[in-house]
């Protein structure tokens, strides 16, 4: 947090892109880094590239032990519409990034947004996404225009994570509202 780069829109990639050894590479060292940090998503604006790419991943992740499985997705250029506003459907969750270490602060997102990108070779995807994946997209998206998640956190909910873990139970870093199920499916 502080570099420039966080706060830049990032641009679209284009069409001749796809299928370019650089494309790959970009998203081969997305992959890398959000492992390696134990990441749920990465964006690529956060390793300082400017193109529109973003990872999500969630398999047995220390940093978010509630969160259910999340096959690993590429998504260039992703674009998202809310479905359901945040006072009918949310998902409330303590949310970190890799880019603001140690920090924790909640955020409350709508529970049901549509997303259309594409994937690695440039094929079109329209999908729903709910839940804590959808607040997941939400904070990798956000990472394209510049947004962190601090700009939306509660001020007061803001919390390193020591304090995280001494003041917050793991019930409430988490709380999905007004949708079916376990709020988990997209
Ligand atoms: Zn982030």
């Amino acid at each position: 947090m502080g570099h420039p780069h966080l706060r830049k829109v990032a641009r679209p990639v284009l069409p001749d892109e796809f299928g370019s050894p650089g494309l790959h590479r970009l998203v081969g060292d997305m992959v890398d880094t959000m492992r390696h940090a134990s990441g749920a998503g990465l964006a690529a604006p956060q390793i300082l590239d400017e193109r529109r790419v973003v990872v999500v991943e969630v398999k047995d992740n220390p940093r978010y032990p509630q969160f259910l499985p999340i096959e690993l997705r590429v998504l260039v250029n992703p674009h998202l519409e809310v479905l359901v506003p945040k006072e009918s459907a949310s998902v409330s969750i303590y949310e970190g990034c890799l880019s603001v270490p140690g920090l924790r602060g909640r955020v409350t997102r709508p529970a049901r947004v549509r997303l259309r990108a594409q994937g690695l070779d440039g094929a079109p995807l329209d999908e729903i996404w709910e839940g804590v994946p959808a607040a997941i997209i939400q904070h990798e998206v956000d990472h394209l225009d510049g947004v962190l998640f601090v700009d939306r956190a509660e001020p007061d909910s803001l919390s390193y994570l020591e304090e995280l873990d001494e003041f917050v139970s793991p019930s409430e870093r988490v709380d999905v509202r007004g949708l079916d199920g376990d709020g988990s499916s997209f």
